[in-house]
């Protein structure tokens, strides 16, 4: 049967926010029962043309679901058991994999359950999701989500790089039709160069590849200097000072390796300076925040004000549920809207909807109501005298309910 066969859901909403710069009051948005937006308007612009029968009406507010760009559904399990000790990436790292060790298959499993339903609870549709063994797409799927699952893998030791990408790649091949997986590096430091030249050289603008980037201090000092924790810690898992280290910050060592470009996705970046924001800008690459696991786990934020500044469009991540503190995307919004004043409410929601679908190369099916998306759906009950996207930015105890799940891929609507 063709999705077009199943009936379509016409829905009227005090507010609908197609996307954050185009909200229509007393609009109606017709849902196909796939989840595909056939059509959306005014009510009373289109009384004549579409009649008045509406499947359901919504007091309140009715958008995109929401994008979380960078999640580990993995660390479920781990949830509120790592706590940040003000002794950065490194010490914070040590901590959650002693906990992970401790984890039996059953416990993990769970974890990454309790994970997904936790973000479709939220108001999430779509999420990025990074996953050392790629197995998270079927559990996420299950839970009626969307989106990618990048299998990260690392290796700061100049050898076998092809084979572990390889190996990485045949693991990915149970991956569920509802995410696609991709190989990923794990961050500039714990990966060799030819690993990161061979996953990131020819990364694809309609497919970038995800890494951590300009995250925390002590990745600085170790790629400028061979300093610091990691310095420490990184022989155990290959790396040596005969291999040495590039002695540049990350971003300008990217630059310089002609790895800048659409087919990055830098996830972090709380250690760019405002020159390497706008190289950033400059050469399009598509960038995740995840401020409240970065005051969790470094007590530090993002220069948010001059990214956006710079002209970068981030979306947001949770990072993972055992640096955040309830796993809802709303929380980073409210937080960035208390440390950073001047960043309107269009724009916190644009980071949690349409830039972070856009960040994934996902803004042709997810992150706004256009018409031929399937972006899911999302509600939240609120007063006529309300603002919108006050409510949904600035309010995360008001909860999202979820009124139409994400649809399949575009090209199967054709
Ligand atoms: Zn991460």
């Amino acid at each position: 049967m063709s999705s077009l066969d199943i009936p379509a859901r016409r829905i009227r909403a005090r507010f609908l926010v197609v996307d954050p710069w185009t909200i229509i009051e007393d609009g109606w948005i017709t849902v196909t029962g796939t989840g595909v937006v056939r059509a959306l308007g005014s009510v009373k612009a289109n009384a004549d043309k579409e009649g008045g029968y509406f499947d359901e009406e919504v007091d309140g507010v009715v958008a995109a679901a929401m994008v979380n760009a960078h999640c580990h559904a993995e660390f479920g399990a781990q949830a509120g058991k790592a706590p940040g000790a003000g002794d950065g990436l490194p010490g914070w790292v040590g901590r959650l994999l002693r906990i992970v060790a401790d984890t039996s298959p059953d416990q993990r499993l769970g974890g990454m359950q309790r994970a997904a339903e936790t973000l479709v609870k939220s108001g999430v549709g779509w999420v990025a999701d990074i996953n050392n063994s790629a197995d998270s797409g079927p559990i996420l799927e299950a839970a009626g989500l969307r989106g990618l699952v990048f299998h990260e893998i690392y290796d700061p030791a100049p050898r076998n790089a092809e084979e572990l990408i390889s190996q990485a790649r045949s693991n990915t091949q149970h991956h569920s039709r509802a995410f696609e997986s991709r190989v990923v590096p794990h961050t500039p430091h714990t990966c060799s160069k030819d690993m990161l030249l061979r996953l990131l050289k020819d990364a694809q603008e309609h497919a970038p590849i995800s890494i951590h980037l300009a995250e925390g201090p002590a990745e600085i000092a170790f790629l400028t200097e061979a300093a610091g924790p990691w310095a420490d810690r990184l022989p155990g898992i290959g790396w040596s000072p005969a291999i040495g280290v590039p002695g540049k910050r990350p971003i300008p060592w990217f630059d310089e390796l002609g790895l800048l470009g659409p087919g990055l996705l830098a996830v972090h970046l709380v250690q760019a300076t405002t020159d390497e924001a706008q190289l950033l800008a400059d050469r399009r690459v598509r960038t995740v925040l995840c401020p409240s696991s970065n005051l969790h786990i470094l007590d530090q934020l993002p220069n948010i004000g001059a990214m956006l500044e710079a002209g970068l469009q981030p979306g947001l991540g949770t990072d993972s549920p055992a640096s955040h503190p309830d796993l809802n995307l709303r929380t980073d919004t409210k937080l960035i809207s208390e440390r950073f004043e001047s960043v309107d409410t269009a724009t916190l929601w644009a980071m949690a909807t349409r830039w972070g679908a856009g960040a994934l190369a996902l803004d042709a099916a997810a992150g706004s109501l256009w018409p031929g998306r399937a972006p899911g759906l999302v509600a939240l009950d609120c007063d006529p005298t309300e603002d919108p996207l006050q409510v949904l930015t600035r309010e995360p105890e008001r909860p999202l309910r979820r009124l139409v799940a994400p649809g399949p891929p575009p090209e199967e609507e054709q």
